[in-house]
């Protein structure tokens, strides 16, 4: 999951954790701590950006290529 709570007022991102009642634990003690349990306006959960095949550097992106064709050869070769 990796997400980060993220408050807009104070500036500050969490480090990123991979449950849901991690994420709100982080936020109930940042809400607790800094804003005496009240909601501050602006914030929000920031979640990872989608990867995508296209948004890899072109040697991944060839070396990727060729390792899934050599495996599809391979499998071709094994079972026909
Ligand atoms: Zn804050």
């Amino acid at each position: 999951m990796r997400k980060r709570y993220r408050c807009e007022q104070c500036r500050t991102t969490s480090p990123p954790v991979l449950t849901r009642s991690a994420l709100a634990i982080e936020r109930h003690e940042h809400r607790r701590q800094f804003h005496g349990g009240h909601v501050p306006d602006g914030e929000r959960v920031v979640e990872p950006g989608r990867s995508s095949f296209f948004a890899l550097p072109r040697e991944q992106q060839i070396v990727g290529t060729v390792m899934i064709v050599g495996l599809v050869v391979a499998l071709l070769v094994r079972f026909t």
